[in-house]
């Protein structure tokens, strides 16, 4: 492959081991944004996904589906790697030539480099038993030491182990070791700057596992250089790896062009933590599941670990043990959870997702995790509201804080009340069916057989309130019901209609005759509003206010039988004349 100097390559590589955590997103979407806003210097940036499946037993090509489905949700879409249809759309392929981009089928060309620097010298077959390591670690242990392998005296740099080579390819069992660089490694990270790692602070590490697949160490730096990747920008927990890396390109070669390998440009960002410092992991779920179960137990005595097993279908030690904490199972955790009614923090992607999160608005709070674009607003604000194409035009490396970026929950929220406020009807209107269609099939079968007026109805009153599209379910559970099978609101029925020797229930009354007058072409939320309008007016107090207030309580209470509902003009106008009129019915036959 000619090396082309004007092309920058970033890469995303995550290992398919479970769903995209929201750190993972966050360094997938810098990685684009570097690699897109080489256009504005007239350069080519490429982003590419490699899926480092080299932990055969942790690994899932679920998982990497899963992956591949919520960058292509969120947007961060790769122009080189797995191939994948989204919404109608191809995402990936290999433009440069340098698949396959699963690590799992590059175990020939691994092996082909381990070779080599088993033959010249710089890595050697390793026989030790695992307690023979334990023992070792052990040791280092009691001495207050960290473990380092200790080179055995037969292996010399630059020498090949024969004897070691001859009983390894004889096939004893066998894992392959670097031989570490001798010389301190500098890495020069461009926002943490040089980060030097002193002569022996590294150990013959392991380069080839016992199951015959790379290391994570190996097979990174063997990708980097085939498939040419400029610039790796990775969390700062990878930096601790990277001396690895930079030893390994120090020692390597091309076996295709004889070239020695390159070093990429090295950017570590900040680690992202929640806003109490803890670090943001799938522990929270297990943490929020368990103080839900103990308070509810706190509460009602006659729940216990056993009850709750038998009512959510787990085993019973199960979850004696994860309400003890010796388990964070997220089974239990989501099961109890859900049991509970008690949502659990989002972690990843996905639990966004499904807790109706736009794509935009996370991209947007996800870029400001350890970067901001330093500019204001026209009033003087720091700029932060901004979409993913202003991010590829504006991202810099050099913005890149150094600091740890606080998860800030309730900004993500209001950023995305803000997108789906700024959103237009029409618009709330398909995104909101198409994420009931994945999230809550039951309800979208029942939002789309209303019809494009009634759902435009829906968004008009749900809009501007709900904070995410799970959210604009919860005000019309009324939609969800037959007109006999909910229930009233004791308390809301005894202050709304009965108070005042029945004062709600003569309004409801006279509000049901008005209603009556329209008909079924008219039922519509500005005609039902005008008729509440105009008893309000006639009830209006000495003052002269409207009584809009007792009118429209008893009217929904009557409807949805509590107080909670979107505009009582919508909520009417989408149930329907004849529903709204059988519940007005219904309400003053049975109170
Ligand atoms: N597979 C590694 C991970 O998921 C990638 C780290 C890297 O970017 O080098 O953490």
């Amino acid at each position: 492959m000619p090396e082309n100097l004007d092309q920058v390559v970033t890469r995303f590589a995550p290992s398919p081991t479970g769903h995209l955590h929201v750190g993972g997103a966050r360094s997938a979407l810098f990685c684009w944004a570097f690699a897109k806003s080489q256009a504005a210097q007239g350069k080519d940036g490429r982003f590419m996904i490699r899926i480092e499946d080299t932990d055969q037993a942790r690994s899932s090509e679920e998982s990497a589906r899963g992956i591949l489905e919520d960058l292509a949700w969120l947007g961060i879409h790769w122009d080189d790697g797995p191939v994948l249809n989204f919404q109608g759309k191809t995402i990936g392929g290999d433009s440069r030539h340098v698949a396959p981009y699963f690590q799992a089928q590059r175990v020939t060309t691994y092996n082909a480099y381990i070779e080599h620097l088993m033959d010249v010298g710089r890595a050697y077959p390793a026989f030790d038993s695992s307690e023979e390591l334990e023992a070792l670690r052990k040791a280092a242990t009691a001495a207050k030491q960290t473990f380092k392998y200790p080179r055995p005296a037969d292996v010399k740099p630059g020498v090949p182990s024969a004897e070691r080579l001859a009983k390894a390819r004889a096939g004893t069992p066998h894992v392959v070791r670097f031989l570490m660089d001798a010389d301190a490694v500098v890495v020069q990270d461009q926002v943490l700057g040089d980060v030097k790692i002193a002569p022996g602070e590294v150990d013959d590490f392991v380069i080839r596992k016992a199951d015959g697949f790379p290391t994570y160490h190996f097979a990174v730096v063997i990708d980097d250089e085939l498939m040419g990747v400029t610039h790796v920008m990775r969390a700062q927990e990878h930096l601790a790896n990277t001396p690895r890396h930079v030893a390994l390109q120090r020692a390597l070669t091309r076996l295709d062009t004889k070239q020695p390998f390159r070093t990429p440009q090295y950017a570590h960002m900040p680690l992202i933590f929640n806003m109490d410092a803890t670090k943001m992991s799938k522990r929270d779920k297990a943490k929020a599941a368990r103080k839900a179960a103990k308070d509810a137990i706190a509460k009602n005595p006659a729940l216990t670990a056993a009850s709750l097993a038998s009512s959510t279908g787990l085993d019973g030690k199960l979850v004696s043990d994860f309400l003890a904490a010796e388990n964070d199972n997220l089974d239990v955790a989501s099961k109890l959870g859900k049991h509970l009614n008690v949502a659990l923090p989002e972690i990843e992607v996905f639990d966004f997702r499904a807790s109706g999160y736009l794509p935009e608005a996370i991209t947007n709070f996800l870029s400001l995790l350890g970067w901001n674009p330093g500019l204001k607003t026209a009033d003087g604000k720091d700029l932060e509201k901004f979409d993913l194409d202003f991010l590829a035009k504006n991202f810099s490396i050099d913005r890149i804080g150094r600091t740890n970026a606080k998860f800030d929950r309730a900004k993500l929220l209001s950023f995305n009340a803000d997108a789906i406020g700024a959103m237009s009807e029409e618009a709330f209107v398909s995104r909101w069916l198409a994420f009931l269609a994945e999230h809550e099939p039951a309800a979208h079968a029942t939002v789309a057989a209303l019809g494009h007026d009634k759902q435009l109805y829906l968004a008009r009153a749900l809009k501007p309130r709900a904070k995410t599209f799970r959210d604009a379910l919860r005000p019309i559970g009324f939609l969800f019901t037959t007109d006999e099978s909910y229930s009233f609101d004791a308390a809301a029925v005894k202050k709304n209609l009965k108070a005042d020797g029945g004062a709600g229930l003569a309004l409801l009354r006279e509000a049901k005759a008005a209603l009556e007058s329209i008909d079924d072409s008219n039922w519509k939320p500005e005609q039902i509003h005008g008729v509440f309008e105009k008893i309000a007016q006639r009830h209006a107090d000495a003052s002269g206010k409207p009584a809009m207030g007792p009118v429209s309580q008893a009217v929904r209470i009557a409807v949805t039988g509590s107080t909670v509902s979107p505009g009582l003009g919508e909520t009417l106008a989408v149930l329907g004349r004849a529903h709204s009129l059988a519940r007005i019915d219904r309400c003053l036959g049975s109170i």
